[in-house]
Parts: C-alpha cells; structure tokens; sequence
C-alpha cells in the first residue's frame, strides 16, 4: 500500500506529536502508578496519617491529568490526521472522475462511483483516526512499561516476554482473514449503490414495462447479501476481541501468580514492589490488546482503501494535456489528420478522419444514428484522447496546449446536455467566467429562442430548474445549453443539433443566432436536420465510423450513394 505511506509521510508533523505524546503517556503511567502504590503503602502498611500523603495525593491528581491531557492530544490528532486523509483522498478520486468523464460514463454506474467516493473514504477514517494513533501508543507506552516492570522485578518481566507474543500473533491471523472479508463487504455496498441509484434514476421506465416490482426483489438480495458480508466481518471481529481478551487475562493471572507465590510462599518480595508490578501489567496487556481491536479496524479500513486506490490507479487512455498557452480571438482554424478513435478491443472505431475547418466556413458532420458524430465531436473537444493521429488547433496539437485554456476557448452544446439544479439562470451563466449583465444575460436567452418559456414562468430567470426544480422538455435543455454558448462567446462551438422538432418560429430565431454566431466563431455542427446539412459549405459524411464522403451536398449526392439513400429517404422532411 505505497499511496497510503505517502499519506502517512505528508503528514510527518502529526505522527511526531503522536510519537512525543505517547512517551509522556508511559511516563504518565508509570508514575502514576508509583504514586498510587506509595499512598497506599504508607497508609495501609506503615499506617501514615492523611497529612503524609496529601503532596503525593496531589502529585497523583496532576499526573491524572497529565495522561488524560496527553491521550487527549493524540485522539485529536488522530482524527486531524483522518480528516486531512480523506481530503486528499476525495481530491485524487475527483481529478481522476474529471479525466475521462466521457469514457468513464459508459463504463460504471453512478451510484458505484458515488459509493467509492463517499463510502469507502469515509471508510477509510478509522485507518488513521484508530489504527495509526493506537500503533504508535501501542508499540511505545508497552515497550515503556516492560521496561519499568523489568527492571522493578526481572521474572515478571520474563513472563510478559513469554506470553506477549501471542497477542499480535494472534490478530495478525484474524486481520488477513479481516481484510479479505470486509472488501467483500466494501464489493457489496457498491453494487447495492449503483443498482439502487440506476433503478432510482429508472423508475419510470421500469414502471411503463412493469418491471418495477422484479426490481424491488433485486434491491432486496442486494441488501441481504451486504447485511451477511458485514455480519461475517462482524463475527470476525467479535471472535477476535473474545480471543484477545482471554490471552491477556490468562497472562495478568499468571504474573498474579508468580507474584503472590513469591510474596506470600517464598517471602523474597516486598508489597511496594508486589503492588507496583500488579497495576503495571494490566495497563501492558490492556495496550496491546488495544491494538488488537484497532488492527482489526485498520484491516477492515484496508479494504477500503484499496478499493479507492483501485479506482484512483485505474489505467486509463487521458489526453495528457501540455503546457502551451492558448490566447485566440479569432475563430481558430482546425484540423483534423488520420484522427482515430477506439473505445476499445472490439468496440466502436471511429475514423480516420481528415478534414480541415476554415473559419468562415460551416462544416457539418452527417449520418446516419450511430455513425459516429457525436463520438468526432467528443474528439474534437478532446474529451475523448485520440487512439491514432492528430487534431491540431492553429496549426498545433491540441494536446500540446494547457486544458484549461482549451475548454475557455470551447462552447459545446452536447445531445444531452446537463442541467445543474438551481435556477435557470445560474444554469446559463455556468459557462462565463466574468460576471455578466442582466442585459447580457436577456441577450443570451433571446438569441437561444428561450424568451417565450421565461417570459411565460412566474419566476422567470429566478425558476428552479434540474433535480428537485421545473422539469424542461429535451428541446429547452438543448436550447439552455445554446444560451450557455451564447454567453460564453467561445471561438470554438461545437453543436450537436437538436433532434427535437422546434416551431418555425424559434427555429427562425436559432438559425439567425447561429449565423451571427458563426461570424466570430469556428463552428463545427453535427447536423440532424436536413436543411442544415443542406446549407452547410462542407459536409463530412459518416458510415460506421469511417468517412464515407466529404463536399458539399451537391457533390456527395452525386458521388455517395448512401447520402443519396439517407437524404431523400427522409423525403426531404426536417430529421434524418
Ligand atoms: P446519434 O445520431 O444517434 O446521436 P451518433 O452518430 O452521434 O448517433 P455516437 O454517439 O457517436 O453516434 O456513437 C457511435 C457508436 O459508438 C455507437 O455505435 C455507440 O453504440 C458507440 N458508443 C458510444 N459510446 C460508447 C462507449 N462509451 N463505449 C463503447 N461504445 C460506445
Ligand atoms: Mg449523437
């Protein structure tokens, strides 16, 4: 577990308190059990009067507080450690969710990711808030007292040497068996998670096929099968401390033994030393067997983590993005060389394609559903890292530039376009990063075709949308997304065209924006609707992923058979 030691590294400071605290509290220990044996002593023994003992009682009350002051420091840090732990954890599983969300999307359910990311840190508190403090007082404060009971009488000590062993011995065979149990357990939780999400997010569906009842079965072994895994680590751990506690009994009423024969039968001892013996030895065990319970814990946390690391290591093909700033204006020429793309073994290639984009120039991108536009599209944004070739932006790779100078540059107003909740005009002004005028703002609903909606709702701008808020039809998110573009004035924009039918009056309004837009902008459109891909200056047709033809509808009508096919099947109606 390398990442994990480097957690621990980063965070050098705290382990030092740690380490510093957990040797006061030997001292704290040890002294106060010499205190509390010599009040007894001299009261019980030599039959000393209240005033003999008050410095020693009052001795005895500071180092009290000493120790509870110091176990205090270390829980506390602990937990400081903990929370620092999970927060970077967070931020690595984040950056990484943030690398190929496109990619990642298709590959793993929701509710899986937000278990990990949610579940399994929040699991994996207990590693450095328990397990980390308790190995450093564990393997200090005992090794404090062996010394001090050694030195105070050297057969006790020898039977503590004989008999500790066990101890760490025995919780070294239960936290293997641990581990393996609670990743089962950690497996479970997350496929309950993503099932339980995706049939959430599913209802619907699943309801207009009747399905929802079948579903509610399979919620139901899911959860049976996460309550037997934490109820088989569960036993583990009971078992466990059952096992622990009988060692260390055994072990305390052997040295009481040793103790009492040498003390009663033999007469070679003193009840000072006797006594002092007898208060130290418990604490001893009681330690060790401490970081029984909290190795278990750790195990348990263990399983855990290497689910988040999993997932933070997971391989991946992601752009590696450069360092070359990005300052453009202008619309910005692109192009595209052999650019290639493979979701993987097996699965959908798109390409090669060349093309190069002028500015000035609309380009379309056409097909047939499932040729592989929106994929090209996803390329070219550099959502998606191109298996083969180049996309090259004035003239450089696109990956040689920094990503987030990219994507200031870039508007795309994708098929499904995610609406945040909150109101509709935090959803739009999401893509600026400058402030914005109201004026602006009116300005970018308009030129979207949005003003009829806001004019008609009670709240206008101000209307929840998104989860929990006003639903909007595919057609409005669509056009919430084009208002995010039009704010935004990006000097790339890539459209990925409305299915969705419109009213001849906004799609009046939509095709007059999009011309102004593209005077100031390069515009890439993935056109459904014929009468786009009709008007555009350049068409790049699509078959399977592969360019079937490129030029302007006149010349693929003549020279593709396929784009003759597809575009007078649909008889000259508005989709494809
Ligand atoms: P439409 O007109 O319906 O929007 P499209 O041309 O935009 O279609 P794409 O979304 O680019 O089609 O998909 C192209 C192909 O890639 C499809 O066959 C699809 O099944 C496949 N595909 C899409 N996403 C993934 C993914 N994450 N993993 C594997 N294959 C995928
Ligand atoms: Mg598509």
């Amino acid at each position: 577990m390398k990442e994990w030691n480097v957690l621990l590294k980063q965070e050098w400071k705290k382990v030092t308190i740690m380490a510093v605290a957990a040797l006061l509290l030997a001292a704290s220990i040890i002294l106060q059990g010499y205190l509390f044996v010599t009040v007894v002593d001299q009261v019980f023994i030599d039959g000393a009067g209240f005033s003999a003992v008050t410095m020693s009682m009052l001795f005895l009350l500071l180092v009290l507080w000493l120790r509870t002051g110091v176990s205090d420091v270390i829980a506390r840090t602990g937990v400081r450690l903990g929370t620092r732990a999970k927060l970077s954890m967070r931020t690595m599983l984040l950056g990484k969710m943030a690398k190929s969300p496109v990619k990642d999307a298709g590959q793993q359910q929701s509710g899986k990711r937000i278990s990990v990311f949610m579940d399994a840190v929040e699991e994996t508190d207990s590693y450095f808030s328990g397990y980390v403090p308790q190995v450093i007082q564990s393997s200090l404060v005992p090794l404090v007292l062996f010394i001090a009971i050694t030195v105070t009488h050297l057969n006790s000590g020898l039977i503590i040497l004989a008999t500790s062993p066990f101890i760490p011995l025995f919780y070294i065979i239960i936290g293997l068996k641990t581990k393996e149990k609670s990743e089962e357990k950690i497996e479970e939780m997350n496929a309950l998670s993503g099932s339980f999400l995706d049939i959430l997010q599913g209802l619907t569906t699943l309801k207009l096929f009747r399905k929802a009842k079948e579903q509610k079965e399979n919620i139901r072994t899911s959860s049976i099968r996460f309550r037997d895994a934490t109820m088989d680590v569960l036993k583990t751990a009971f078992v466990s401390s059952l096992m622990l506690e009988l060692i260390s009994m055994l072990s305390i009423g052997l040295i009481a033994l040793e103790i009492a024969l040498q003390l009663i039968i033999f007469e070679n001892m003193d009840f000072f030393t006797a006594f002092f013996i007898l208060i130290l030895a418990p604490e001893f065990y009681n330690f060790l067997k401490q970081l029984g319970f909290a190795f278990h814990t750790g195990r348990q946390s263990m399983g855990a983590a290497s689910k988040v690391f999993d997932e933070i290591n997971r391989e991946e093909d992601t752009i590696t993005w450069g360092e070359e700033p990005l300052s453009i204006s202008h619309p910005p020429r692109i192009s595209l060389s052999n650019a290639t793309y493979r979701y993987g073994e097996g699965e959908f290639e798109l390409g090669p394609v060349n093309v190069e984009i002028s500015p000035g120039k609309s380009i379309a991108i056409a097909g047939r559903t499932g040729s592989g536009k929106s994929t090209l599209l996803h390329v070219i944004s550099g959502l998606l890292p191109l298996s083969e070739g180049e996309v090259c932006v004035e003239g450089k790779p696109l990956s040689s530039y920094q990503e987030e100078e990219w994507m200031k540059h870039l508007s795309y107003i994708s098929q499904h376009p995610f609406i945040f909740s909150g109101t509709l005009k935090d959803n739009i002004i999401i893509g600026s990063d400058h402030s914005q005028s109201e004026e602006e703002i009116t300005k970018a609903v308009e030129q979207a075709g949005l003003s009829e909606l806001v004019g008609e709702l009670e709240h206008g701008l101000e209307t929840l949308v998104g989860e929990g808020g006003r639903g909007l039809s595919g057609g409005e998110k669509q056009r919430l997304a084009l208002a995010r573009a039009f704010l935004k004035r990006a000097p790339v924009v890539l459209l990925d065209e409305p299915t969705t039918g419109l009213d001849l009056k906004t799609e009046r309004i939509l095709k007059a924006s999009l011309e102004r837009m593209s005077e100031q902008a390069t515009v890439i459109t993935v056109a459904h609707r014929l009468h786009t891909i009709r008007e555009a200056d350049e068409i790049v047709f699509l078959e399977h992923g592969k360019v079937a033809g490129q030029g302007s509808h006149a010349e693929l009508l003549q020279a593709v058979d396929e784009y003759r096919a597809m575009t007078t099947l649909s008889g000259g109606g508005e989709s494809t």
